[in-house]
């Protein structure tokens, strides 16, 4: 299989080639199409397979550079996955018009808030500073339509997805008996019965993939 044929845009292409991918990992092949037809995904995939470009490739195909509003959340665990995750998001997004900003706990406020001065399509973070910046009306999210939480399983304690619910509530809402507003996609190196229960509760129809 090809990147060429999942009909990316031609910048994205070019990003992709220049990070030196040549050809699809088998997460990626499989992941990629189904998360351009928008459908959500639960993934088992363990570091190392290529999975952070799995789930940064369909949002970065998804993101319209001329809404100046957050239209991806990427959610991580600590702070050292959210800047690596947003230096995949800026190398594959190299040659398109979109701006990533990390946050996670442990840094200046304040340097968020004045971030947040300028347009940010793709937010990559840890959950307590995204939650913070969401209850302040600093971070918005009312036209974020792609969610996604890498190493879900470490990130899925209790205390942990009281906060991501609490940031969901800030997404778009769908009308009863429809699908989610926007979509998940769901990392996760094991499959814990709290991501199963997260997966239940918020996941429409997930496509599963198990590598
Ligand atoms: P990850 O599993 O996301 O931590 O990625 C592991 C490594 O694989 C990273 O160094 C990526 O740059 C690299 N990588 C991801 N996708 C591809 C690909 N399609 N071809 C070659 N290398 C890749």
């Amino acid at each position: 299989n090809t990147f060429e044929s999942f009909h990316l845009k031609r910048e994205l292409l070019m990003g992709i080639f220049e990070a030196g991918f040549e050809k699809p990992s088998p997460i990626q092949e499989e992941a990629i199409p189904v998360a351009l037809m928008g459908r959500d995904i639960l993934a088992r995939a363990k570091n190392g397979t290529g999975k952070t470009a799995a789930f940064v490739i369909p949002t970065l195909e998804k993101i319209k550079p001329r809404l100046n509003k957050i239209q991806a959340l990427i959610l991580v665990p600590t702070r050292e996955l959210a800047l690596q995750t947003s230096q995949v998001v800026k190398t594959l997004s190299k040659h398109m018009e979109i701006n990533t900003m990390v946050t996670t706990g442990g840094t200046s406020l304040r340097d968020d808030i004045l971030r947040l001065h300028d347009p940010v399509h793709i937010m990559v973070g840890t959950p307590g500073r995204v939650l913070d910046l969401a209850s302040r009306r600093l971070a918005v999210f009312d036209e974020c339509k792609v969610f996604v939480m890498d190493e879900a399983d470490k990130m899925l304690s209790r205390e942990f997805k009281i906060i991501i619910e609490q940031i969901l509530k800030f997404f778009p809402q769908s009308e009863p008996g429809k699908g989610n507003a926007y979509q998940s996609l769901l990392f996760s190196a094991t499959f814990p019965i709290t991501v199963k229960a997260f997966m239940d509760d918020h996941l429409y129809k997930p496509y599963e993939i198990n590598l």
